[in-house]
């Protein structure tokens, strides 16, 4: 395979001009969605703690925003490139279509990697960044959330170089911020119990009961461990979960036929979603290899950790008894795996619609962040519910009348949107 089909961008631009011929869009259209509106790349001058100055890369693309305001990540990693960062600009413009945000899409990024800088170092790395972006950047403009390597923390001392630069405060300029500091309640469960609330809708529209369901997923992380417990919630167990051990260097799937205890698996994993290989077998879990949470036997596969984790070599091994695989994560699989699943009428939740409660919950961090009044954990969670229901019941209706599958019914509605409101501005 050439270098080209693993261009995160050629792979966007790609999906984006079968979906504008689909749509029929005029040339204009095309030119203008296929690329990123606004591209800024910059240096950043950081002093270290030994007093040499390192320069950093860093970048902010905005790829729309006739839907309202840019919204997007900020990555620090250090294989970061200007096409990752164009591709994931472009997919939060879908993103935020989809689930019907008034906003449109960015992505931002830095490469460096974190593990190797102090926190005074990361500290001045994101007043850096905010100090050659800041023109560019705001609660009317953009505004960026962690991503990749980025937490919290950093976006509050992003906020605060933002805030010190505009000579007022600002809190809607970044989300992601810390509970306390101008973040939301609802925040870490938001995309774990989005991924539900499809799954949910998705059970609705194949006639089947939520209780006694059965899943598997990758990963053990915020989006899974959040899964896990709406999915209890609801009814159903999660037999399997996998994770990354860093000793290791290898991923292992933890097993329990009974049903995965969430607070139990918690006590013995990481920070980073690690789960302790020895202390999970003293809790009476079954340890298979990595990719064995692929072969369950299982109604639902809820891939939640890193991309391109169902490809051609595995996808043979989903069972005949997986009736939805709910992407929890970006890009989870490749588009020949993709093929086989309709084939064989999986139902599929693409990614930007299945872990769109990030994004959704983000939009209600700015709203409050704005008002500068925050809500109730409650309120937060019943107003994504209302947000994800929607935008699931408007793709799957388009796809039954369309005859289309749920993900190019999402491209189709999305693209469509912000394709119409770039018309409706009279830019194209
Ligand atoms: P996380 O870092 O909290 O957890 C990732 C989990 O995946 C960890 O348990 C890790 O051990 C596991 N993992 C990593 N590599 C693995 C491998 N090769 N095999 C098995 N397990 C492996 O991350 P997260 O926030 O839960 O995000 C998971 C996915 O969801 C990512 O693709 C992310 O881009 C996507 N996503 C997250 C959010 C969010 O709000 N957190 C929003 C949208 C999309």
């Amino acid at each position: 395979m050439s270098n080209e089909s693993y261009n995160p961008f050629a792979i966007a631009q790609t999906q984006f001009d079968k979906v504008a011929e689909m749509l029929d869009l005029d040339q204009a259209t095309r030119d203008l969605l296929r690329n990123p509106l606004r591209e800024y790349h910059f240096s950043i001058p950081v002093a270290l703690d030994d007093g040499e100055i390192k320069i950093f890369k860093g970048y902010r693309i905005q790829h729309n925003d006739a839907r309202g305001p840019a919204k997007g990540g900020l990555r620090f990693h250090p294989e970061e490139t200007a096409d990752t960062v164009r591709a994931l600009s472009m997919w939060m413009s879908w993103k935020t279509a989809v689930a019907d945000l008034p906003l449109g899409g960015a992505q931002g990024g830095v490469i460096c990697d974190p593990h190797n800088l102090s926190d005074s170092e990361q500290e001045r790395l994101c007043r850096g960044w905010v100090r050659q972006v800041f023109n560019f950047i705001g609660p009317e403009i953009d505004i960026p959330d962690p991503d990749l390597m980025t937490n919290p923390k950093h976006m509050l001392w992003m906020l605060d170089e933002y805030e010190v630069l505009a000579g007022k405060k600002a809190p809607g300029s970044f989300a992601g911020k810390p509970v306390g500091m101008g973040g939301s309640m609802g925040r870490a469960e938001a995309t774990g119990y989005g991924v539900v609330i499809n799954i949910h809708e998705a059970l609705k529209e194949l006639n089947l009961s939520p209780a006694n369901t059965t899943a598997s997923i990758q990963g053990f992380g915020n989006v899974s461990q959040f899964a896990i417990e709406l999915f209890n919630q609801m009814g159903g167990t999660v037999i399997s979960v996998s994770s990354w051990n860093q000793t290791d260097n290898d991923s292992y799937t933890f097993r329990k036929e009974s049903g995965v205890q969430l607070d139990e698996l918690r006590s013995v994993t990481d920070s980073f979603g690690g789960i302790n290989k020895e202390k999970a077998i003293d809790l009476g879990y079954e340890v298979l290899t990595g990719d064995a949470w692929i072969e369950q036997e299982v109604d639902i596969l809820i891939p939640a950790a890193i991309g391109n984790q169902i490809n051609k070599d595995n996808v043979g091994r989903i069972s005949d008894r997986v009736k939805i695989i709910a992407e929890g994560a970006n890009g989870p699989t490749t588009p020949e795996a993709d093929t086989v699943i309709n084939e064989r009428n999986i139902f599929v939740i693409p990614d930007f619609l299945a872990n769109a409660g990030g994004v959704t919950s983000s939009y209600f961090e700015q709203v409050q962040s704005n008002m500068n009044y925050y809500w109730e954990k409650e309120e937060v969670l019943s107003k994504l519910d209302v947000k994800l229901r929607s935008a699931f019941i408007s793709i799957s209706d388009f796809a039954k009348d369309n005859n289309l599958t749920m993900r190019d019914a999402a491209f189709v509605i999305s693209i469509d949107r912000v394709a119409k409101a770039c018309h409706d501005r009279g830019w194209v």
